[in-house]
């Protein structure tokens, strides 16, 4: 009877029950959505398992498609200089995106796209078990935090998700490609105030605030 109820209660396919590798795998083959047709590689993400601290992008664009490496084009040159400004190695960070499959002409992720691909992200969230969660751009905010509000209200604040999981969004950092200027105010100085504040507070929750 316990048996048959929870056969009942727990989905048929939950991907956070998957040992890691065959999570990969399985995001690898996925059929899932149409952006399936026109992807090079699956770009899974990447980073140390468990990781402390997690970036989640839109989706990968033309480099990644190339490389299947998150961030590696000119927007994750752009988020390796934000990181390096408060001494955060890349390494040491585990950074995805909300779809794992390049939407042709880099266009935003669609809807259902990301919903398609959220098993996958649940599942990597679930396994790394970050303290915090740093969202670049919109599609990651209002997907996490399930709302409409745009990033230029929603970023740089903490806030309370699931499991004691702080998300925290920034600007994408292709749009400080787009906004070069570093004047008081401008999004490029907000984001260098905003990563000191998460750096801040990665310190304080690893219990290591001076
Ligand atoms: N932009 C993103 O949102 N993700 C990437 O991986 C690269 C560019």
């Amino acid at each position: 009877m316990v048996e048959m109820r929870s056969l009942f209660e727990e989905p048929k396919d939950d991907l956070r029950k998957l040992p890691w590798e065959e999570l990969v795998a399985r995001a690898q083959g996925c059929t899932l959505c149409r952006l399936k047709e026109s992807r090079t590689s699956v770009v899974f993400g990447e980073g140390p398992v468990p990781c402390d601290l997690m970036f989640i992008g839109e989706a990968p664009g033309e480099v990644e498609d190339q490389m299947a490496r998150p961030f590696v084009g000119p927007a994750g040159k752009k988020l390796d200089e934000i990181l390096a400004s408060v001494g955060i190695p890349r390494e040491e960070v585990y950074i995805t995106n909300t779809v794992k499959c390049r939407p042709p002409n880099n266009r935003l992720p669609q809807k259902d796209e990301m919903e398609a691909c959220w098993p996958y992200l649940e599942a990597q969230i679930h396994r790394l078990k970050p303290k915090i969660i740093v969202t670049l751009g919109n599609a990651p905010t209002q997907l996490l935090l399930k709302t409409q509000e745009g990033i230029t209200k929603l970023r740089g604040q903490f806030f309370p998700w699931r499991n004691g999981i702080e998300v925290f969004p920034m600007f994408h950092p292709s749009y400080l490609l787009r906004n070069p200027s570093k004047a008081k105010g401008s999004p490029k100085y907000l984001t260098w105030l905003d990563i000191q504040t998460v750096k801040a507070r990665l310190d304080e929750l690893r219990g290591r605030a001076q």
